[in-house]
């Protein structure tokens, strides 16, 4: 289906096929560890499952660096293209290595990614420590009668975990960190043009609540913000499940302050420069949306979307 995408963001193709690449690969390496693990004893419940998904878990890490290495040169390219548009409404002459050439910018880049390919795996091992949680819960209270001790669900219930996440959450990554290094090298570089005083929220076709309440100023206009400042801040706490060591987690700064959208996943809103105006009139700036560590209320469904549509 195709989707109102008014700025011509691209929806991450590359980026798609790696995280969907190891999150299939990741399914084969869990499913040999807990092969071994029924070798041994074939009760779900013992402790060298919990082995298995330790020794997984560990592996899983190490692919935060090789996802890392595989996006940044991509969202790299995007940023310099976006980044070009700008530089050449602005009259100046386009750079290919725009965006590379200064190492602190491709340095911040990685940092971001490498934030959010952790939070990610991370966010995919509790997830499958979760439903083997649920399943052996499941069984100790009898609920399972598969044959095979639970292992038969176990399967099942994981291999569609895998296939599923290497559909929606591959294409849902792509989308939304192809859209991020696009509006990224917006910003980016208009912030080093001298007449560039601002930015403007570019509301998406059909945007979502949040994004309403972001994007849009108290006079219901796009929100215009002043060069210096983001257009929402301290979205969300900074960490939550704060006394579950194993579930807590450390929200990546850039999903709480926002100078630039996505403000969530899928989100397809941009943003534009705003320049001093040629006729000196002056120009009324919005104060960011400050958030307060509270979550942006939406009610609007934020629907996956399949790449191979
Ligand atoms: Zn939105």
């Amino acid at each position: 289906m195709a989707e109102a995408n008014a700025f011509g963001l691209p929806n991450g193709q590359p980026i798609a096929s790696a995280w969907s690449r190891v999150i299939r690969n990741q399914k084969v390496a869990l499913r040999k560890l807990l092969d071994n693990a029924r070798f041994v004893n074939a009760s779900i419940v013992r402790s060298e499952v919990d082995g298995a998904l330790r020794v997984w878990r560990k592996d899983l890490d190490a692919f935060t660096d090789e996802l890392t290495g595989r996006m940044t040169p991509y969202m790299a390219s995007v940023a310099t293209r976006s980044g070009n548009a700008i530089r050449s409404r602005a009259g100046l002459r386009k750079a290919d290595d725009w965006f590379i050439r200064d190492p602190a910018r491709v340095q911040a880049l990685e940092a971001t990614v490498l934030d959010l390919c952790k939070d990610t795996l991370d966010t995919i091992g509790v997830e499958v420590a979760d439903k083997i949680a649920t399943i052996r819960a499941e069984l100790i209270r009898g609920e399972i009668d598969d044959g095979t001790g639970g292992w038969k669900d176990l399967y099942t219930q994981l291999d569609k975990y895998f296939d599923d996440s290497a559909k929606w959450r591959s294409a849902r990554i792509a989308r939304t960190e192809a859209s991020r290094a696009a509006n990224w090298g917006i910003r980016a570089s208009a912030e080093e043009l001298d007449d560039l005083i601002g930015f403007e929220w570019l509301m998406a076709p059909g945007a979502c609540e949040a994004c309403q309440r972001v994007g849009k100023g108290p006079g219901g206009n796009p929100r215009r913000v002043m060069k210096s400042d983001k257009f929402a801040t301290d979205v969300g706490p900074k960490i939550t499940n704060v006394d579950d060591p194993e579930r807590r987690r450390i929200i990546p700064e850039e999903y709480r302050q926002i100078a630039f959208p996505p403000l969530h996943p899928h989100c397809r809103c941009s943003l534009k420069p705003v320049f001093v105006p040629l006729n000196g009139s002056t120009v009324v700036f919005d104060r960011p949306y400050s958030a307060g560590g509270q979550y942006i209320p939406n009610t609007a469904e934020i629907a996956p979307l399949d790449l191979s549509a």
